[in-house]
């Protein structure tokens, strides 16, 4: 008679992983860290680095078991674990992932468009650092994002975050046709009226080009004048 092998407790088979990258220093402020990347993505962003992972369903060859043996392997190397995407909320095992990454020893990170803001206050206690795109003023996210009414979530996100007192980061990708000065500082009023310390504006490559866009704040000394004087954390992130 045949027998079914049993699935270890831990081993997430609908966790969805579009890739992994072993070892970075960029995606973790301070902290040698791995990226996990989950598959699925509910926003459709103009500038989008990463379109092989907006379908939820498409198939990988990754799985959370190989990649959990990673990173046993790699205790003591790396300080910390990144669930990236794609956006990560979308998926509800996140919070075991988290966990389980969580009992191996390292700390817990994700990048977010924070569209999905229950999701993420479901993972209080779970995260110890969050990097938030903030891709628009509020108002006006849909051109950015494709997805009306996506600001309001992404406004509250930001909110929860400050208000749990979650470390995070806000980075802001400039697609020069939609974002320039005047934006900028709308949306370092919002970070800056709920106390965020770290504000980072990105450099945007053409999606189908590759070019780096550029776009007129990055020579803005008014303005990068401005946000250093608003944050204690704030970068340029050129691409
Ligand atoms: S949130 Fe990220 S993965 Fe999703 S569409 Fe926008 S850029 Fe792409």
């Amino acid at each position: 008679m045949k027998t079914l092998a049993a699935t270890r407790p831990d081993a997430l088979t609908g966790l969805r992983i579009g890739g992994f990258q072993s070892f970075t220093t960029l995606d973790f402020p301070g902290r040698m860290a791995a990226v996990v990347f989950l598959q699925g993505c509910p926003l459709r962003c103009v500038y989008c680095h990463n379109p092989e992972l907006i379908q939820p369903r498409r198939s990988t060859a990754f799985r959370w078991t190989g990649i959990r043996e990673r990173l046993e392997r790699r205790r003591g190397l790396l300080e910390a674990i990144v669930f990236s995407g794609g956006e990560p909320l979308a998926q509800a095992q996140l919070s075991d992932a988290l966990r389980q990454v969580r009992e191996m020893g390292f700390a817990t990170g994700l990048h977010t468009s924070g569209v999905l803001p229950d999701r993420l206050a479901r993972l209080d206690g779970l995260l110890d650092w969050v990097g938030l795109d903030i891709k628009a003023p509020f108002n006006r996210y849909g051109a950015v994002t494709g997805l009306d009414g996506s600001g309001v979530r992404a406004k509250a996100s930001l909110d929860h975050l400050a208000e749990r007192g979650t470390p995070h980061e806000i980075r802001v990708t400039v697609w020069p046709d939609l974002i320039g000065p005047a934006e900028i500082i709308e949306i370092a009023d919002q970070a800056s009226s709920r106390s965020c310390q770290d504000f980072v504006l990105q450099e945007c490559r053409h999606p189908y080009t590759g070019k780096a866009l550029g776009g007129q704040v990055f020579s803005d000394a008014v303005l990068l004048e401005e946000l250093k004087a608003r944050f204690p954390g704030f970068k340029v992130r050129r691409a």
